[in-house]
């Protein structure tokens, strides 16, 4: 273990200028922080503490839509009846992730920081090489093994997957990351790796997520998370799908529908051509399935991970037609 300073800040101000200083990470759950200094991955000179800054952990639901304050613990949003209500995928994806005990310590603001559950990355002891710890040492997952990697947004330098859930309900639904007075779409926020897979987010230092909010809409309070993983709990995606579905008064024509994916993309994976295609079309089992098939056809394979290219598109029509009332 490396020695590194602690501080345990008085104010937001005080952490902007301590979270500027290149070797400063911020410690709110601290269940990634510590995690990735166990092996070996993040080595701060300097730990801030901002887990007692007052007014940071608020959840607010109006009629406009909701707001989550960074410090809020991932099992009291979830738990919200209020979110339960109007946006159902995102307290099913919060209950989906993680366990228990990490719900209660994790916040908001550090789960959308989380880092990728790519093995080579987690193991830099055995593989030195990779670009998104080390700009330019190469990937040592390509030509690995790649079960658990992304086959849309992948680049040459890296095919890490986004591991968050909470993510990919907000990038359905349209969320806004407050960077203090500075909001960013969510969508803007998780970058593509690109030849620079180190720059995950689009936070500049010294900047810290203290909200995010989520606008009101009839598809985010009729939606759900669905997320596939080789066991039923205390398990990363290997395919998921935050949808949400709104109809005509007729009862079966799309009016608007969300998705967005998780466990195959190196962001959050809004699907729009999965959407366009749906929207007017009236809700049919077979119509959902010909639309979800889109989402892959832009889809690179890496060797073991072909089988998530057969998966998203069923997992997505499987979230729609329960939505729909149709499953
Ligand atoms: P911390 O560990 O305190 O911080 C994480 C990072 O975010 C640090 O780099 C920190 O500097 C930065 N940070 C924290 N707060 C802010 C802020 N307000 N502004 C800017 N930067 C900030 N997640 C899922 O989504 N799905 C899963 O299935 C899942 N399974 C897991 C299983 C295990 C065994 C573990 C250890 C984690 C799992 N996670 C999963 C990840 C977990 O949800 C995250 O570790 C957690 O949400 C991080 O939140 P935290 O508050 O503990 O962050
Ligand atoms: Fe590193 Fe990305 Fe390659 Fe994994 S896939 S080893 S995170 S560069």
């Amino acid at each position: 273990m490396k020695d590194f300073s602690y501080t345990r800040v008085a104010s937001l101000d005080e952490a902007r200028v301590l979270a500027a200083h290149a070797g400063a990470m911020l410690l709110a759950g601290g269940t990634t922080l510590v995690d990735l200094a166990k092996c070996g991955v993040a080595m701060p000179d300097e730990v801030v503490d901002i887990t007692h800054l007052d007014g940071l952990d608020a959840i607010k639901v109006d009629r406009d839509g909701a707001y989550l304050g960074a410090l809020a613990k991932m099992s009291h949003v979830a738990d919200d009846a209020r979110i339960r209500k109007e946006f159902p995928a995102v307290s099913e994806a919060l209950w989906q992730a993680a366990s228990a005990q990490l719900r209660n310590m994790a916040t908001i603001g550090g789960n959308l920081m989380q880092r990728t559950r790519c093995a080579y990355f987690r193991d830099p002891a055995s593989f030195p090489a990779c670009n998104k710890r080390h700009p330019g040492s190469g990937c040592a997952a390509l030509g690995g093994v790649t079960r658990n990697h992304a086959v849309l947004g992948t680049s040459s330098y890296c095919i890490a997957t986004n591991p968050g859930d909470l993510a990919v309900a907000l990038t359905a639904f349209d969320a806004v990351i407050h960077l203090g007075e500075r909001r960013i779409a969510v969508d803007d926020f998780f970058l593509l790796p690109g030849a620079t897979p180190h720059q995950e987010h689009a936070v500049e230092p010294g900047e810290i997520i203290t909200a995010v909010t989520i606008p009101a809409s009839a598809a985010a309070k009729r939606s759900t998370y669905l997320k596939v993983r080789d066991r039923q709990s205390y398990e990363f995606a290997a395919s998921s799908a935050a949808v949400g579905l709104e109809l005509e008064a007729d009862g079966k024509t799309i009016r608007d529908v969300r998705v967005a994916l998780g466990g195959v993309a190196t962001k959050p994976w809004r699907a729009r051509e999965v959407e366009a295609h749906l929207k007017g079309k009236t809700l049919a089992a077979e119509t959902v399935k010909r639309a979800s098939l889109l989402a892959m056809e832009s889809a690179v394979a890496q060797g073991d991970n072909h089988y998530k290219i057969d998966l998203a598109p069923r997992v997505i029509t499987r979230a729609i037609l329960k939505v729909g009332g149709i499953a």
